[in-house]
């Protein structure tokens, strides 16, 4: 017997996940399932956040989007799934993009695996967050106490 039935739409997105694709695609501030939600009602008034976030999971298990896992255990997600690293702003919560070429990230990664002896595997550049302070907030810091500090 042959099954000619197929019932499989993994390849095909629903309205609403293309919707969260969208939505994620026009943006690199690696937002948040709540805002995700927020701008994905402005077009798409009926959807719900248990939708937003049922999509943004089935996505990043598909290897479509990447889920940034940041302090306090808050989801970040990004449309970007090239080889980057992620900085998140102990200042403003923003999480920054870190892109290098090919070969310099491969390198990094060697010298972590190398100087750690993390199993190759378990690195996964894109989940890497560093924390530090963005441009944006360090300039912010330079100009307003620029009377403070004498050197
Ligand atoms: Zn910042
Ligand atoms: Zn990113």
């Amino acid at each position: 017997m042959i099954n000619i039935i197929r019932k499989e739409k993994r390849v095909r997105y629903s309205k609403q996940r293309s919707l969260i694709m969208d939505v994620l695609k026009n943006t690199t501030s690696h937002p948040t399932a709540q805002w995700v939600y927020e701008q994905a009602k402005q077009d798409m008034p009926t959807i719900g956040i248990a939708t937003v976030y049922r999509n943004l999971n089935a996505l990043a298990e598909n290897g479509d989007i990447q889920r940034i896992i940041s302090t306090g255990n808050v989801e970040h997600y990004d449309a970007d799934t090239s080889d980057h690293w992620h900085m998140a702003c102990m200042q403003c919560g923003k999480i920054i993009d870190l892109k290098a070429d090919e070969e310099q990230l491969a390198a990094l990664h060697g010298m972590i695996v190398d100087t750690f002896g993390i199993q190759d595997e378990n690195v996964r550049i894109g989940k890497t967050l560093l924390q530090g302070t963005c441009n944006a907030c360090l300039r912010r810091k330079r100009e307003g106490s620029g009377n403070g500090t004498m050197h």
